[in-house]
């Protein structure tokens, strides 16, 4: 699925989206709502 993936870059993924509390799609971190499902998200700084 991820071949030849690196923890670095994982990490980096990991940080820059987040799961949308609606209906769990990836969601950037600066996105201000949920590109699937539309539901509005908070920011959260750190
Ligand atoms: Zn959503």
């Amino acid at each position: 699925m991820f071949s030849g993936r690196r923890r670095q870059r994982d990490d980096l993924f990991d940080r820059s989206f987040r799961s949308c509390d609606d209906c769990g799609a990836d969601v950037y971190v600066l996105a201000e709502d949920c590109k699937d499902c539309g539901t509005a998200l908070e920011l959260r700084a750190g």
